[in-house]
């Protein structure tokens, strides 16, 4: 068995009471994906009901959740609704317009907090909180490709970062999407359109040895769990494999854990989160944080005692967290597009476990499962 490491002492910032929600309280959740999915199935199993809104028709959370409301963020009267029938709501969708979230906030408690959605929302936003709070990210520049002088202010970016670099869209990105690499300036006018309009930022290029994450949670006390880092490996922008333990020494790890820290503590955090870090020569760099359950998580169903999902959902409704003991060495490797099809024969593999999200459409790049193999007793690397 392998601990992660769960803090004894409540931070000094955080309220030492909420009150928890009792067996057959609600929890209202924003989005109806495979996130959405996997929480309702883990309130359903501490007692907890789930609704969730979710504009989309059919979403895979739909088949697992007690209620459904199908409805867009734009729909006042379908968020009065949702709000008025549920006791916390959280999500699993980040990028919920801000009108939805005040008319719910005026209603019912929104865990993790909206500074917490709002940061991780804005790329040049969640790097400067970053860097605000002493953590390392890549070299970055602002870009607005609506600007009269965006040619100017790219070769100015590109001077301040450096190359290669990628140019992202500030927002509304996720899975590589909205990204351009950059390695010279010859083609300066297409990477500026590639953007759509969109405010953009420039990203120095990290060279780095092993992309790693933490999963990690504060409770409502305070508390902070984080459950052992895992190694991931991106194909074209979009997580394939996570592997855990990561091959990263001690120190590393202990540094891996005090930056989950330092951004749970900074926000005042409740709930799971999912912190991407670049393992560098010269010191783990912060890539990002996912305000919620993350993909590179999903290792836990099968690797720990208490897997991400749960540990959200006992965050956000008062209960006390679990301590991420892991009992397992293990590899989720995603599910993407027509791979669903070899879900039969990964099952005739011993150890390994498998999640398919009951999407009816399969689409290159799209998300319709993960296989978790254990490869053994937890070890550390
Ligand atoms: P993101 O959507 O920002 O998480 O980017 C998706 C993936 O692209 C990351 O997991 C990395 O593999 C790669 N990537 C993004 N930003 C950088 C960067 N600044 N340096 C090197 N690789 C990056």
């Amino acid at each position: 068995m392998d601990g992660g490491r769960l803090s004894r002492i409540p931070s000094p910032t955080c309220p030492m009471k909420t009150d928890a929600l009792a067996p057959g309280q609600t929890i209202g959740i924003l989005g109806g994906g495979q996130l959405g999915r996997m929480l309702a199935m883990s309130a359903a199993r501490l007692g907890l009901r789930t609704h969730v809104f979710e504009p989309g028709a059919m979403p895979p959370a739909g088949e697992v959740a007690g209620t459904i409301t199908t409805a867009d963020y734009c729909d006042r009267e379908a968020l009065a609704a949702f709000a008025g029938s549920v006791d916390v709501v959280t999500y699993e969708f980040e990028n919920v317009p801000a009108d939805a979230l005040d008319l719910i906030e005026a209603r019912v408690p929104i865990r993790p907090n909206r500074r917490a959605l709002a940061v991780s929302q804005d790329r040049l936003r969640e790097k400067r909180f970053l860097n605000g709070i002493g953590l390392a990210t890549a070299p970055f520049h602002p870009v607005d490709p609506a600007s009269p002088n965006a040619a100017g202010i790219l070769k100015q970016a590109v001077e301040v970062v450096g190359l290669p670099a990628i140019l992202k869209t500030r927002r509304l990105g996720y899975d590589g999407k909205g990204q351009v690499r950059i390695e010279d300036t010859h083609r300066t006018a297409a990477t500026l359109a590639s953007m759509a309009g969109a405010e953009a930022i420039l990203e120095g290029f990290v060279a780095f040895a092993r992309e790693v994450s933490v999963i990690a949670a504060r409770g409502a006390d305070g508390r902070i769990a984080c459950f052992e880092p895992g190694e991931n490996v991106h194909v074209d922008g979009i997580l394939c494999t996570t592997r855990v333990p990561a091959r990263i020494d001690g120190g590393t790890r202990e540094r891996a854990f005090g930056i989950a820290a330092a951004i749970l503590d900074a926000l005042d955090y409740c709930g799971v989160i999912g912190v991407e870090l670049f393992d560098t020569a010269d010191g783990l760099v912060v890539n990002e944080f996912a305000p919620r359950v993350h993909n590179s998580g999903h290792w836990t169903e099968a690797g720990a005692v208490v897997d991400q999902f749960e540990q959200h959902v006992r965050a956000v409704a008062g209960w006390p967290l679990a301590a991420p003991i892991r009992h397992s060495d293990v590899e989720m490797t995603n599910l993407i597009g027509e791979d669903v099809a070899d879900a039969p024969a990964i099952a005739r593999e011993d150890g390994v476990r498998i999640h398919l999200y009951g999407k009816t459409e399969t689409r290159a790049g799209r998300k319709m499962g993960h296989a978790t193999r254990v490869l053994g007793p937890a070890t550390r690397s």
